[in-house]
C-alpha cells in the first residue's frame, strides 16, 4: 500500500520522468527536473500535460 501513488508521466520535451503524484490538480504547473521545461496539467482522465509558454520575451 503506498499512501502517495505516483502518476508515471515522461516529459513531452526530453522524455525524463516527471514525480508527480495524485495530490497534482488541474491547474497545477509541473517543472521538468531535467530540461526545466513548465507543463500546466489540464486533465486527470486521462492525466494531461500541456506546454506552459510564458510568451513575454
Ligand atoms: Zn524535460
Amino acid at each position: 500500500m503506498s499512501n502517495s501513488p505516483v502518476i508515471a508521466q515522461e516529459c513531452p520535451d526530453c522524455g525524463a520522468q516527471l514525480d508527480l503524484t495524485e495530490a497534482e490538480e488541474v491547474g497545477d504547473l509541473v517543472d521538468c527536473p531535467n530540461c526545466g521545461a513548465a507543463f500546466e496539467l489540464v486533465a486527470l482522465q486521462p492525466f494531461t500535460l500541456a506546454p506552459f509558454v510564458d510568451e513575454e520575451k
